[in-house]
């Protein structure tokens, strides 16, 4: 121990000399003052992403950061379906640890990837990518990168909503369906009013439902909230199918009903209550 303050005393003595060695001295007083820290769970509040560099809803936790001489800083990342980053490269890559979900990653030029809860995903360095939630559901991913002179990251442009649904697209089962029956309102009222089943298919959900600026999960809960409030349990039975297929549980249905109770109404949420009994046990 005497050896050790010797040794550090000598070295701060030398230091101001030798621009080199005081590298290698607060490496050393590093390596013996600094206890083992824990940060407690939800100790740091999430941050919702800059929609800059990201696409829908995007949760980001910093697990820890880079702490010299160590270069590696982590997240843990959380989209809504449908949310992703932009493309971006990482200088000296990065790992992927998916946790929770199904998501998509691809390189620039390559087809996409399903990835899914437990995958680990290297990036190399320099590679043009994306990654994010598929349509469908949420992911949560852990995110390691090691900083180059500083930076872990150069973003670019976003992913559009093109390349999204061309980078799905390729995820699809090889046998194609017929054009009137992947559209649900040509299915369902197509042969009666064609138009309005057109306007459905393709300004409802082929446009409204697919802006970034909610995610579908959020997009079914207020839509749910307002058939529930507005009675109409006929496109509200669709709705809660819908709303499960975005990522909604049971449960918060369930309680999203019971909390309307309050502001639409106590017969609105019991005929809501009976349809979510009529869906749910069927499924
Ligand atoms: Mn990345």
């Amino acid at each position: 121990m005497k050896l050790v303050a010797v040794t550090v005393i000598t070295f701060c003595l030398l230091a101001p000399a030798l621009g080199q060695t005081n590298q290698v001295m607060s490496t050393q007083t590093t390596t013996q003052s600094q206890a083992i820290r824990i940060l407690r769970k939800g100790s740091k509040p999430s941050q919702q992403r800059s929609a800059e560099n990201f696409t829908g809803s995007v949760r980001v936790n910093r697990l820890f950061e880079a702490q010299a001489p160590a270069h590696a800083s982590s997240y843990l990342v959380t989209f809504e379906p449908g949310a992703r980053t932009a493309w971006h490269t990482h200088p000296l890559g990065q790992v992927l640890i998916v946790t929770a979900g199904t998501g998509r990653v691809q390189r620039w030029g390559d087809p996409v990837n399903e990835i899914r809860e437990g995958d680990v995903v290297w990036i190399p360095p320099g590679q043009k990518h994306w990654h994010g939630a598929a349509p469908n559901s949420p992911l949560t991913h852990i995110a390691i990168v090691e900083a180059l002179d500083g930076e872990t990251v150069e973003w670019m442009e976003k992913v559009s909503d093109a390349q999204y649904r061309n980078a799905v697209r390729t995820e699809e089962p090889a046998t194609p369906k017929p054009v009137t029956e992947s559209r649900p309102s040509q299915k369902a009222i197509g042969d009666f009013a064609p138009k309005l089943a057109e306007l459905t298919d393709d300004v409802l959900y082929g446009d409204v439902w697919e802006r970034p600026q909610l995610s579908k999960r959020d997009r079914s809960m207020v839509t749910v909230a307002a058939l529930i409030a507005m009675n109409r349990p006929d496109q509200l039975r669709s709705h809660l199918v819908k709303a499960r297929e975005n990522g909604v549980t049971q449960e918060e249905l369930i309680e999203t009903i019971t909390h309307l109770a309050f502001y639409a109404g106590w017969p609105n949420a019991v005929t809501a209550i009976a349809v979510a009994r009529e869906v749910f046990e069927k499924k």
